[in-house]
Formats: structure tokens, C-alpha cells, sequence
């Protein structure tokens, strides 16, 4: 049976709201903001070749289009209402839209952050979320907010993702389990919501590591005005990427981007208030370095012994790979 636009819609995107005042049907959906709070709105586009392989299962591409925009509400510490989907596919297939919306949805009521609309389309396919989450006012946790002597630190593990991607390139070979685990890594990240709740009031500044943990606290770093230090070796990394040449690991943890962990500052005095927001919301975190009033980052590995910053992180119009 021929699926149309407006049965496709119906079918697999349209759930009931709860939170929202009006979702899927309208030309608008309602949200509703509570008085003293902010939205906080981020949209990611996910095109086929470019951010996913063709060879990832629905249901996993699903989840990552919404984990994505998740993360970057985690880095703002906000809490997610709602989100949009934006579709273009080649053709309307019931098994992969079945799957595809299952683990997005399934994701999306892990987290009370429900599907309000979106636009749909016959193209090459592409994926947009655009979320919205809440904040209150002046309480977000920015890029710009990294001061002189804040510890940095990172959640979880970095450079699975692109161990993975390195496997599928042909360049690494691993063994069937450790290659599931790190494919689970880069098609399946968990964003860390609960973590950027409880970061609010304590980090100075927040960034979600996407495109590589030396670029992304760039950002932070330019934003704020200051330099900093990072021990490499420090880096937490998982015994599928430790097993790894030292080489392979650098790249992968300092480099690797799609990692959707986020990368914090926070003063020295809040050490403890932050392994406790980590043991709240059940994710390690790492103290990588710190931030210092020079601008620059300074690379020391285990020995103290300074290297020279040979890694770059992704651009979509500088890297043709
Ligand atoms: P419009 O003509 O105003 O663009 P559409 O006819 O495209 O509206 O969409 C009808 C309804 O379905 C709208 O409420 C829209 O938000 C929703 N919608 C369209 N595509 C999707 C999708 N992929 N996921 C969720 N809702 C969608
Ligand atoms: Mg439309």
C-alpha cells in the first residue's frame, strides 16, 4: 500500500502531547513557558554521506537525530519540552520509517521532550531537529563563562565514535565485540541532560563535544577570552581505544569529534559540588586541565612534557575526507 505524505505523518510522527498546549495538525504548535524562564532553541541538520553512513540501522539513526539536539540543550543545562523534524527522504518506507521513529521517540520519551511537528518532504535524505528546552533566566550555562584557574573537565568517554569511523574506513581493524561497542558509541550517543541540569550553578561555562574535544574547547577558550592547559593523557577514554596505538588514541580522543559528551569549566572551590552532580546524574566525569589567563592552549602529556597541538577538528568546507 502507497504511504502518503499526510498517512505518514499521521502514522508514525504524530503522538499525543501532554506538556505542550497544541502539537502535530496545526500550523503552529503551542508551547507553553513558564514566567522567569528562557527558551532555549538549537537545530541540527543531518545529511546522509556526511553525518551518517548508510549502512546505520533506523532506529539508531533516529535516536542519534534527536541525542544530537538533546546535547546541546544539556550544554546549556536546559531542560527539553519539545522538538520538530524536518524530512527529506528518497521514498516513504514503512520499515524504515517504523524504525526510525520508534528509537526517535523512544529517546524523546526518555527524556519528557515531545514531537510538536516538522515538515516532510520527498529528497535526499536528510535529517533536521530543531529542539526547544527551558532555562531559567540568566542560569544557562554558556560558552563564554570559562574563567582563569576553573578546572576543565569532560563527562564520560572520548574517541570511540571515531575509532569506530576509523574502522569503517578501513584504516583500523578490531575485533566483532569491541567494534560493536564503539559503532554503539558513534550510532547511539547519550546525551548528558541530567548532567547539564545538575551543572547549572556550579560550571562556569559548558560546550557538547561534537566536532572534537580540542576544537570544541577552543571555542570555549575564545569565547571566554582565556588559554589553558590540557593533560592529553588524562583524557578518559574507553580499553577498546586504550588497547589502541598511542597515535590512533590522540587522535581519536583529542580529534575525533561526535562525541556528544560535554566539556565543562568550574572554579577549583566547586570540586566537590561537581563529583556530586556526576554521581546525581550517574555519569563519570574527568578533570582534564585548567584554564589559564594566557590565550593559547598548552598540550602536556603524563610527564609534564609539553607537544606541539598537530590535530585539527572538523570543518565541513575545509575537510573534503
Ligand atoms: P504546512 O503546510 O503548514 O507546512 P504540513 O502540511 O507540512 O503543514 O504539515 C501538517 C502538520 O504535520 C503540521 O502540524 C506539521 O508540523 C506536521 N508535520 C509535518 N511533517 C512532520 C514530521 N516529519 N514530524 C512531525 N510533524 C510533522
Ligand atoms: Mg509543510
Amino acid at each position: 500500500m502507497a504511504l502518503g505524505e499526510f498517512d505518514l505523518i499521521a502514522r508514525y510522527f504524530t503522538r499525543p502531547v501532554r506538556r505542550a498546549a497544541l502539537g502535530v495538525g496545526d500550523d503552529c504548535a503551542l508551547l507553553r513557558i513558564e514566567p522567569g524562564m528562557q527558551l532555549a532553541t538549537s537545530a541540527d541538520l543531518l545529511v546522509e554521506g556526511r553525518h551518517f553512513l548508510s549502512t546505520v540501522a533506523p532506529d539508531r539513526l533516529g535516536h542519534k537525530a534527536l541525542a544530537v539536539n538533546l546535547s546541546d540543550l544539556a550544554a546549556c543545562g536546559a531542560r527539553p519540552l519539545a522538538f520538530t523534524l524536518s524530512l527529506a527522504l528518497p521514498q516513504a518506507e514503512a520499515a524504515w520509517l517504523e524504525g526510525f521513529s520508534r528509537g526517535l521517540l523512544a529517546l524523546a520519551e526518555a527524556h519528557g521532550c515531545e514531537l510538536v511537528g516538522g515538515d516532510t518532504t520527498r529528497g535526499p535524505l536528510a535529517i533536521n531537529v530543531s529542539i526547544f528546552g527551558e532555562v531559567p533566566a540568566g542560569q544557562a550555562l554558556l560558552r563564554s563563562g570559562a574563567r582563569p584557574g576553573d578546572d576543565i573537565y569532560v563527562s564520560g568517554r572520548l574517541g570511540d565514535a571515531r575509532l569506530a569511523l576509523e574502522v569503517f574506513r578501513g584504516a583500523v581493524s578490531l575485533p566483532g565485540e569491541a567494534f560493536d561497542r564503539v559503532r554503539l558509541a558513534m550510532e547511539c550517543p547519550q546525551p548528558r541532560v541530567a548532567l547539564g541540569l545538575a551543572l547549572r550553578g556550579v560550571a562556569h561555562s559548558a560546550i557538547d563535544l561534537s566536532d572534537g574535544l580540542l576544537g570544541d574547547l577552543g571555542h570555549v577558550l575564545q569565547r571566554s577570552g582565556c588559554g589553558a592547559h590540557l593533560d592529553v593523557d588524562a583524557v578518559p577514554r574507553s580499553d577498546d581505544l586504550a588497547a589502541q596505538p598511542l597515535a590512533l588514541q590522540r587522535l581519536c580522543t583529542l580529534a575525533g569529534g561526535d562525541d556528544y559528551e560535554l566539556l565543562f569549566t568550574a572554579p577549583a572551590a566547586k570540586r566537590e559540588a561537581v563529583a556530586q552532580a556526576a554521581r546525581a546524574a550517574g555519569v563519570p566525569v574527568t578533570r582534564i586541565g585548567q584554564v589559564e589567563p594566557e590565550p593559547g592552549l598548552r598540550l602536556v602529556d603524563a610527564s609534564g612534557q609539553a607537544l606541539s597541538n598537530i590535530w585539527t577538528s572538523f570543518d565541513h568546507f575545509l575537510d573534503h575526507s
